[in-house]
């Protein structure tokens, strides 16, 4: 998971085609079903309602999301078994959103995988969006969302923009977690640091 402080993070993505083949760095090229397939899974790992792709290092307009039976509550009790609990999931292509109905919502709390442990309530999001976007068939869908659903698009749409969701707060916010974003920043340095070493590594073996 590439974590709050990552350059990748901070980037526009660009758009794909549902035939392209991708690299995630530290890992073989792919199909963007399988890499959507991991995707996924690694949202249910960290019991997440939503992901999209620079949050695993890949600068492209894709994104997975779950609307859960009870989607108040994303993370929950972690006995549950999350997957029994989805009622729809989403892969989407380079969507586009438009607006329904300008009327801000604030009420529910959002957080991030990329900003681990740091939940805010009052990201204002429209409460009613459509979204056009392709599907893995290569197909071109649209989808109306309201409330909490419609937030969750938002949030990963964002992402694909460089955007994260302490932006549309105040700079307080931000200023109270201080700390805490400070110790994440230095788990993503490491973690580069990390992936360039092994970059390397798998450079010198392809070279011998
Ligand atoms: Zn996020």
């Amino acid at each position: 998971m590439r974590l709050y402080g990552d350059p990748v993070l901070r980037r526009k993505a660009r758009p794909l085609t549902a035939t392209d083949t991708l690299t995630v760095p530290g890992f073989g090229p792919q199909t963007v079903r399988e890499v959507a397939d991991t995707m996924m899974e690694t949202m249910f790992e960290q019991r997440g309602v939503g992901l999209a792709a620079p949050q695993i290092g890949l600068g492209v307009r894709l994104f997975v999301a779950v609307e859960y039976e009870d989607d108040e509550e994303e993370g929950g009790d972690d006995d549950t078994p999350l997957k029994s609990r989805v009622l729809r999931d989403f892969v989407m292509i380079n969507p586009v959103i438009a607006v329904l109905n300008k009327k801000k919502d604030k009420s529910y709390q959002e957080g991030c995988l990329s900003i681990p442990g740091i939940y805010e309530e009052g990201v204002p999001r429209a409460r009613q969006i459509a979204v056009r976007y392709t599907d893995l068939d290569g197909q071109e869908r649209t989808i109306e969302a309201e409330d909490y659903l419609a937030r969750v698009f938002q949030h990963e749409i964002d992402h694909l923009d460089g955007v994260l969701f302490l932006d549309r707060l105040p700079a307080e916010v931000t200023d109270d977690h201080r700390k805490e974003l400070l110790k994440i920043q230095q788990h993503s340095k490491n973690f580069l640091a990390n992936l360039s070493s092994w970059e390397k590594e798998q450079h010198l073996k392809e070279r011998l």
